[in-house]
């Protein structure tokens, strides 16, 4: 008889969100994580008295994340507040806490940009109709979970009926189809205007998601204590409904029988049997390195090392000696700044000086919860979009940090933080702690390849993944039997809600073949289309 009903590779999100189903179920589940930590990108770490999110800093609900805590009975332990998003241009903090906050940003933008007053005028008709129909679809995926608080709205759209949007749907799609450079640049000519509106996404994003994410700035909450009490939270549930978790527990292969799933080989040698596994982690890693090649055919693996992953972050973690009041940041303690209103186009995301340039992702934890710095001090996380190729690969000499690597990322911290001096005069001299993280520290951590924050490029091409949401139960599938996936390698374009909504999909796929937590007779979780 098998160990376990399931044993999950990965405790990132996506894992952790399969197993606590999984327990909460009466599945017996083992969850392996080879960090010393649960979570992968949803993490925090303290340094010298401040909290510093180390992966994503701030989580989109999307109809997804509060109802998946509800269920699993989190709510009043994840304490989630509304986290508000602001656009900083130039010197000016723009707060978007509503639809009507995302149509005056647009008329600054008409009055910086008056020439484009009409495309302008276009693009934001099609931001609000698009936040229509994400509310419509939000909908759709929250009649997915079972038991909803009164207080998981979707993101906010204009009052009408969500049906009704729904019905605009094929015309919006055929509209916003293109990447949203290119929708950009069919109704706007200035291309400092394209860029404003389309740097903060990785190249390669669509228009549909690009646009939509104005509505998306609305729907975003910070746990108190930092993001890592999420992932702490799912454990608590996990292992008070019986499931285990062993961290620094690496996973080495999955074992297989006549080409099924059988369970996993620890890096230890350990071998623990269970009627399903769910790889949670890096799917090339699944496919490529903890099995043979010949489980799966040579087309799906070919098709596999072909795609790309998705973009990377460079972040700098630091620790301020000013209060946070002096930063005049409008209560918002997510923000993202633009240095300038001449943007970044795709050609300089490999120049010398593009971190001296690029809008950046800022994140005052201690702006949520005055308990995350010291008293009277500040920690700001600065992030910006990049790749695993800049600069040469960072410089890393073999693959491993060299010296090279760490001027340059002392190099690109200080370019950043210089470029913030704008917004934020005399900010090097209150820096006392500085700390970085490139795409290889994010590799090094979660195994992600090349750092990949959110799974596969957002490239539609070269991308692995991508079918249509509303086929995203099968996404879970792979083409070994009683082998699962869940997390952000297994829909395209990944994040935060995907992550979570797959490890539900993945979970209810076992449940359905269990009964009474013992594994009755396996799903065929093969997928006959590629
Ligand atoms: C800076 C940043 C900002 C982000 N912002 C957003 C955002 O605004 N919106 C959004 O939707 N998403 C955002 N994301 C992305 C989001 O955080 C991720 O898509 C999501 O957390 C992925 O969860 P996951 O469980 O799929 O994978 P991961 O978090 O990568 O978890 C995988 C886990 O598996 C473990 N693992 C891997 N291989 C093995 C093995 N062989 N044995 C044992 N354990 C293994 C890893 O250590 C890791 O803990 C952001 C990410 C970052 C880094």
């Amino acid at each position: 008889m098998a160990d376990y009903d399931a044993i999950v590779i990965g405790a990132g999100i996506s894992g952790l969100t399969a197993a606590a189903y999984l327990a909460r179920g009466g599945a017996r589940v083992l969850v392996c994580e080879q960090a010393g930590q649960v979570g992968g990108l949803f993490n925090s770490f303290w340094q010298d008295g401040y909290l510093f999110d180390g992966g994503i800093k701030a989580v989109e609900n999307a109809g997804i994340l509060i109802p998946m805590l509800a269920e699993l009975g989190l709510l009043s332990q994840v304490r989630l507040h509304k986290s508000p998003v602001a656009l900083i241009t130039e010197k000016t903090v723009r707060p978007i806490r509503s639809l009507a906050d995302v149509e005056a940003y647009f008329q600054f933008l008409a009055g910086h940009f008056p020439d484009q007053r009409d495309g302008l005028q276009k693009v934001l008709d099609d931001v609000l109709h698009i936040g229509d129909l994400l509310g419509a679809l939000v909908g759709l995926v929250r009649s997915s979970f079972e038991e909803l608080p009164g207080e998981t709205a979707a993101p906010e759209s204009r009052p009408k009926d969500r049906l009704a949007a729904l019905g605009h749907l094929p015309a919006t799609l055929m509209h916003v189809r293109a990447p949203l450079r290119r929708y950009l640049g069919k109704r706007l000519s200035n291309p400092a205007l394209v860029n404003l509106l389309s740097h903060l996404f990785p190249d390669g994003t669509g228009a549909l998601f690009g646009l939509a994410y104005f509505s998306m700035f609305l729907d975003y909450y910070y746990p108190e204590d930092g993001i890592q009490a999420v992932p702490t939270a799912l454990a608590g549930a996990i292992e008070a409904a019986g499931g285990e978790i062993l961290l620094n527990t690496r996973v080495a292969r999955i074992c297989l029988e006549h080409g099924r799933a059988s369970g996993v080989a620890l890096s230890d040698g350990t071998e623990l049997r269970a009627s399903h596994v769910v790889a949670a982690g890096d799917a090339r890693q699944t496919f490529t390195e903890l099995m043979p090649a010949a489980a799966v055919s040579p087309s799906f693996t070919r098709k596999l090392l072909a795609a790309d992953p998705s973009h990377s972050v460079f972040a700098v973690f630091l620790g301020l000696d000013i209060p946070v009041e002096q930063l005049n940041l409008q209560g918002c303690g997510h923000l993202f700044y633009a240095p300038d209103l001449t943007g970044i186009g795709e050609a300089d995301r490999d120049r010398e000086d593009y971190f001296a340039r690029v809008p950046q992702e800022l994140s005052v934890p201690c702006l949520r919860q005055a308990s995350l710095a010291p008293r009277g001090k500040t920690g700001l996380i600065l992030s910006a979009l990049t790749s695993w190729h800049y600069a040469h690969n960072w410089g890393l000499d073999g693959g491993k940090p060299s010296e090279g690597y760490r001027r340059l990322s002392e190099k690109l911290a200080r370019q950043m933080v210089a470029s913030l001096e704008t917004f934020i005069p005399g900010l090097s001299h209150h820096v006392e702690l500085c700390a970085t993280a490139t795409p290889y520290t994010l590799q090094r951590r979660t195994s992600n390849f090349q750092g990949a924050i959110m799974g596969w490029s957002y490239e539609r091409e070269k991308a692995f993944q991508r079918t249509s949401l509303f086929r995203i139960a099968r996404s879970v599938e792979t083409p070994v039997p009683n082998l699962l996936m869940a997390g952000h390698w297994s829909f395209s374009p990944g994040g935060a809600p995907v992550a979570v909504l797959t490890g539900k999909l993945a979970a209810k796929r076992i449940l359905r073949s269990t009964k009474g937590g013992r594994a009755i007779a396996p799903v065929d979780t093969r997928k006959d289309t590629r």
